[in-house]
């Protein structure tokens, strides 16, 4: 039988994985194989988070692999000469691939399936991780959409969902050999992820799962409950979808199947937020610049604060004294996670009560998420930024307080994260400084006042955004 190497990059899965399943119809015996390249993603090789998920991910993978009769083969270094090499050591004639997206890696893949193809070696790539290719959604005059109700209509219009494909229970065996997974220094030496892992589950068993877990249980309300931090009220497939453990189709088709009168609005819902993901997709393939440069030219001399290294501390460790802000902060660095609505108040508080540039944001949840994914973090800071496609204008700034009153009322979520706040009575924990007498004497540990001033934080980002081109 003819060999190909299936060259697993951000599609950690098996089933349903266009790659493998075109590599097996073909007839050829696949060499599954990861190359650890992170020199090759440019500035934005991933950050501490996401190498502890990715160690883990990549030893389910194998274990997959291996209850099948194969296994993954891991190599490190140049991605072209690791190719290079395992064609040459198992005398492979074919490579396929899931396509990625970022910046960095387009033009690298684009070159190495030509010099493959070049070399008379088949090189196949496919779409392993969107439900729209960015390309094949176009405005009436042919170019991006900068605004997301069009552009999702529009991909509504294209909407076939394909057939399931189904892999066989065994796979062909290989004698390729790699590196051994604990060579790659991904799993964090200093055990700060140790409390991720009651929360989270690596690889595609715990994909399905936590779906499986979703559709019995958030996905109804889904609408109305998705925008409250004090209970799980979303899917948390973030990450899985990141690392490729779950793809679109595979959820869409799930929900499909669920389909009835009173659950249509939560799944479209649902499937409404995939289409956010699509979009930043489409935005970073067609402004490959905007993971560092602002969208909105109107921004290019916009007089952001200084960078504060102490400031950008105590937002980073969730010691700003906003309770909501710092809830968030703090969730994020013991679960490698944050509530969607809490991600775009920290930012906003970031960008504009603080005036600190949203790459330094960026960069931090960059680091510190488990789910951190180029195309959405930049739209996603973009967007709060105001600098970004279909962003919330600028002066329209988020209050904290008010935000974590009305999406946190009983102040659960943040005294799940901020616990020196229980003592204080609820009403007191969303705005601890205007009770300085109670937080002096039940939480005396916690900042006396807001880092910046909320309402003179507010004045000077206006003002700042008023002195714009
Ligand atoms: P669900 O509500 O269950 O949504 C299902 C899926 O839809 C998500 O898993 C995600 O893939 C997609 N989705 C949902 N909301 C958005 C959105 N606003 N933009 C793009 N896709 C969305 N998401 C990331 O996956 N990685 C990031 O690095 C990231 N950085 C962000 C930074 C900021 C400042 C903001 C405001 C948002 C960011 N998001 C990011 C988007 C969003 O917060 C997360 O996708 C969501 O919280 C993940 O939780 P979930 O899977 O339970 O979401």
């Amino acid at each position: 039988m003819s060999v190909a190497l299936v060259w697993f990059r951000r599609d950690l899965r098996l089933q349903d994985n266009p790659a493998l399943q075109a590599a097996l119809e073909a007839g050829h015996t696949p060499v599954p194989v990861y190359i650890h390249a992170p020199d090759e993603e440019g500035a934005w090789a991933p950050g501490g988070a996401s190498n502890a998920w990715l160690h883990r991910s990549l030893a389910a993978l194998d274990a997959d692999l291996r209850a099948r009769g194969s296994a993954l083969v891991l190599r490190q270094g140049d991605s072209r000469a690791q190719l290079q090499a395992l064609i040459e050591e198992t005398g492979a004639e074919a490579v396929y691939w899931n396509r990625k997206y970022e910046p960095a890696t387009q033009p690298r893949d684009a070159r190495i399936k030509r010099e493959l193809r070049e070399q008379g070696i088949e090189a196949t790539s496919c779409n392993g991780s969107l439900m729209f290719e960015p390309w094949d959604i176009a405005t009436l005059q042919g170019g991006p959409y900068k605004v997301f109700t069009p552009f999702w209509r529009n991909a509504l219009t294209r909407m076939n969902i394909p057939a399931a494909t189904r892999l066989p229970q065994t796979l062909p065996g290989h004698a390729a050999e790699g590196v051994a997974l604990n060579t790659l220094g991904l799993a964090p030496t200093l055990d700060w992820d140790t409390h991720f892992w009651e929360h989270w589950q690596p690889g595609e068993t715990g994909a399905q799962e936590a779906l499986s877990v979703f559709i019995d249980g958030a996905l109804n309300g889904y609408r109305q409950q998705r925008d409250l931090p004090d209970r799980v009220g979303t899917s948390l497939l973030s990450p899985h979808l990141h690392f490729g453990e779950i793809s679109p189709w595979q959820i869409v088709r799930r929900l499909e199947a669920e389909r009835s009168a009173s659950r249509d609005g939560d799944i479209d819902g649902y499937i409404r937020e995939l289409g956010w993901r699509e979009f930043s997709y489409h935005l970073l393939h067609h402004f490959p610049q905007t993971p560092e440069q602002n969208l909105n030219p109107r921004f290019a001399n916009f007089s952001w604060a200084k960078p504060n290294a102490t400031q950008l501390q105590a937002w980073q460790q969730g010691r700003t004294g906003v309770p909501i802000v710092d809830a968030g902060l703090r969730e994020l660095w013991a679960t490698g996670y944050m509530h969607n609505r809490v991600r775009m108040i920290v930012a906003s508080f970031l960008c504009k009560h603080m005036r600190q540039h949203w790459l330094h944001g960026a960069r931090w949840f960059w680091d510190t998420l488990v789910d951190a994914d180029l195309a959405n973090n930049t739209m996603g800071w973009q967007w709060v930024a105001g600098t970004g496609a279909d962003a919330a204008p600028y002066f329209r700034i988020f209050n904290p307080v008010t935000q974590s009153q009305k999406f946190d009322p009983h102040a659960r979520y943040i005294t799940r994260w901020v616990p020196e706040l229980a003592p204080l009575p609820v009403k007191a924990r969303f705005a601890p400084w205007q009770s300085p007498s109670l937080l002096a004497e039940l939480a005396p540990g916690y900042p006396a006042v807001p880092l910046v001033d909320l309402a003179a934080g507010r004045e000077a980002a206006l003002a700042a955004y008023r002195h714009t081109g």
